[in-house]
């Protein structure tokens, strides 16, 4: 048989791995709307960002021509630490699932941050360090970022401030220490430490915090400290060249063993890491080189593509941050406590949503239990304990699976598998306890986070 040929794990040499970054919003013809002060209405210039971020990545923010960015030495030197990651054939689910469907998963679970967000996380203390900065601040919710921008910035000797949302940092004590370890100082958020945070915790006494409070209080150390500026782990559009890499990587390898897929899926938080996998494939539809089926997947209780709506909004809920046109519930949209905490943020990567809008992807929400039953047979037959957040997208892959085997397709699946699992055991004793709840917000609940969203002049 010839598919037999194909191996478990397609792994690229180190000269095979990609040498620059792909700017998928060269090939798109309708651009992602452009970021807009929230004082004045008008799009932002590089001038009014470089107080927030790093000079080489606000370029990278705003620059919607270049196509390919040559990765710096240093950077490439840090993926050989942690990459290429593999491409593998789940021969052992397709069995289990008696699937004619050929499915594969691209893993970046591989560091011990324990998720993709590495990628973007050491390209951007790299610019912070080559600006001769002292630091960086940003805010973590499941703690995933948190994670490997400590693990960047000790590589680097940056000083790195993490402001955890309170829930997680209470709930999630071994991602904490594992970020003091590399050096980081983390803050349960929100904090007194800022004005911001005095603010909220006043208004809304004894909250557990959000991502949305985190990066308000993140931005405003990083302004009004000299020597500091703030960093994203997603929803970005540097975040998501970036992320590239998962798709090139994965395109390559592809085409050392000849196969193209149908279908690509992945989990939808802030969009870093299914813009990053899907970027090469997306650019080719864009070219009318090829087609592919794209599905982005979001948890039912934080539905931005599914529900929210395409409208300029705040990336944060002390309202200090650029607008950005995206799907959203709302700056002030407070997700019922997910066990998939990546995927708790209100809005999405102003390119995927743009690219949704034109109908060039689907999107679907998913219930938790679901995810949990997808992300138990994932690891009873692949051997690899799964995040939450990843096991949306492996949900959707089974669901496709299945769906061949009613049809009799055997059409290729690939999807992100983005990280592991071991720090959510408490989601997992949860479902293992029958205790998981699916609460799926109301539309009155969502009527209330699109009530907040802004008036910007000029704009219905
Ligand atoms: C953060 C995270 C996500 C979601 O973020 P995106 O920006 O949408 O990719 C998904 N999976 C894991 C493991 C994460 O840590």
């Amino acid at each position: 048989m010839s598919e037999n040929k194909i191996p478990y794990k397609v792994y690229l040499a180190e000269n095979e791995m990609p040498t620059a970054w792909y700017n998928l919003r060269a090939d798109m013809k309708n651009k992602p709307a452009p970021l807009l002060n929230p004082g004045t209405g008008l799009p932002l210039k590089a001038e009014e960002l470089t107080p927030i971020f790093c000079e080489e990545l606000v370029q990278q923010e705003l620059d919607e021509d270049t196509k390919f960015y040559p990765i710096p030495q240093e950077i490439q030197d840090f993926y050989k630490m942690y990459r290429p990651s593999p491409l593998v054939r789940a021969y052992c689910l397709e069995k289990a699932l008696d699937t004619p469907a050929k499915i594969y998963y691209k893993f970046e679970g591989n560091n011990t941050s324990g998720s993709h967000k590495l990628n973007s996380a050491i390209a951007q203390a790299y610019y912070a360090k080559n600006q001769g900065l002292k630091g960086v601040t940003t805010e973590t919710g499941a703690g995933q970022w948190g994670t490997a921008l400590s693990m960047a910035c000790a590589y680097l000797g940056l000083d790195c401030k993490v402001f955890m949302v309170k829930v997680s940092y209470e709930q999630k004590p071994f991602r904490r220490e594992v970020m003091r370890t590399y050096g980081a100082s983390v803050t349960p958020s929100p904090s007194t430490e800022t004005e911001v945070g005095r603010r909220i915790l006043e208004a809304h006494p004894g909250t557990t915090g959000s991502l949305g409070c985190a990066i308000s209080e993140a931005v405003e150390v990083a302004v009004k400290n000299p020597g500091y500026r703030y960093v994203l782990g997603s929803v970005l559009n540097q975040v998501l060249l970036h992320q590239s890499i998962i798709g090139l990587e994965a395109r390559t390898a592809f085409d050392k063993i000849g196969v193209k897929p149908d279908v690509i899926i992945g989990c939808a938080g802030g969009g870093s890491n299914l813009g990053g996998l899907i970027a090469p494939f997306m650019g080719e539809k864009l070219r009318g080189e090829a087609d592919y089926q794209i599905i982005a997947v979001e948890p039912a209780s934080c539905p931005s593509f599914t529900r929210g709506k395409y409208a300029y909004d705040f990336c944060d809920t002390g309202m200090i941050c650029p607008l950005a046109k995206m799907y959203t519930l709302g700056s002030s949209f407070i997700p019922s406590p997910n066990h998939a905490g990546g995927l708790r943020f209100h809005g999405m990567s102003p390119v995927l949503s743009q690219l949704y809008h034109d109908g060039l992807m689907e999107a679907r929400a998913v219930e938790q239990t679901s995810v949990f039953e997808a992300a138990e047979r994932f690891a009873r037959t692949e051997g690899i304990l799964p995040a939450p957040e990843s096991s949306h997208a492996i949900k959707v892959a089974i669901d496709e699976a299945l769906k061949c085997k009613e049809t009799g397709e055997e059409k290729t699946i690939l999807f992100g598998l983005t990280g592991t699992g071991y720090f959510d055991l408490v989601a997992y004793q949860k479902f293992n306890d029958g205790e998981m709840s699916d609460y799926i917000p109301t539309d009155e609940d969502l009527a209330r986070g699109f009530a907040g969203l802004p008036k910007v002049p000029g704009m219905e």
